[in-house]
């Protein structure tokens, strides 16, 4: 993947830094930097749309506020307050997690990437979300509103066909993070996906990016002038 020019990577930071101080939404977990909190807001939000995540947040922190309640918590009891959430795996997981937090790091989550990455169930996603949201670290997060934004701004559809693996993603993400402002940044493109630049109507009409986005206007117009999707 060829890399975006240094002026392209900081009229996207900039621009997106605005967007997100207009549009950016108040979410719950947006008012912490408790990596606890962060971890579960992320592994709900994995398969679940945040409107149905924000009151089960609210109330699982309730009855587990901290690594070391969720830890000694009956796993069958944590089962059943996730239960509305669907996909079932996802409570047991972060039991098991906040069992080897409390037995191997004293009930603090690491900052470190490998050692996130070895919990049960963290991915590169969650390790990258953690670092960023919880420790300040400049780490990217890269999700599919986010691989479609990136895909969208900098490639356009040929180039887009062409990438390879998820490692040119990576790279990517990662090449794009401002130095200090990782938090800020990952939840505005994030939200910017999810809100803004959504799969089937993008709003490009007033959008901040299309001046150098290579999908504008998404929809392509197809040679007869009507709309059709690359
Ligand atoms: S111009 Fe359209 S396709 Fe490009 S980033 Fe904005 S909303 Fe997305």
């Amino acid at each position: 993947m060829r890399w975006p020019a240094a002026r392209a990577v900081r009229r996207f930071q900039q621009r997106l830094l605005a967007w997100y101080r207009r549009h950016g939404r108040d979410l719950p977990w947006r008012r912490t930097r408790d990596a606890y909190r962060i971890l579960v807001s992320e592994v709900m939000l994995q398969q679940t749309q945040v409107d149905r995540v924000v009151p089960k947040y609210r109330e699982f922190l309730r009855r587990y506020p901290t690594v070391r309640r969720l830890a000694a918590a009956d796993v069958g009891e944590v089962r059943r307050l996730w239960y509305p959430l669907g996909y079932n795996v996802r409570p047991l997981r972060l039991h098991a997690i906040a069992r080897e937090t409390l037995a191997r790091y004293r009930g603090r989550l690491p900052e470190d990437e490998r050692a996130l990455r070895r919990l049960p169930g963290v991915g590169r996603y969650t390790a990258g979300a953690i670092r960023a949201f919880a420790y300040g670290h400049d780490a990217a997060v890269l999700d599919t509103n986010v691989r479609r934004v990136l895909g969208r701004v900098f490639l356009g559809p040929r180039r887009l066909a062409r990438v390879r693996g998820e490692k040119a993603w990576w790279d990517l993400a990662g090449a794009l993070v401002p130095r200090g402002r990782a938090y800020d940044f990952n939840q505005a493109l994030m939200d910017f996906g999810a809100t803004w630049c959504t799969p089937r109507r993008p709003r490009c009409g007033d959008c901040v990016m299309k001046p150098d986005c290579r999908s504008y206007p998404f929809p392509a117009p197809a040679a007869n002038g009507a709309r059709r999707a690359p």
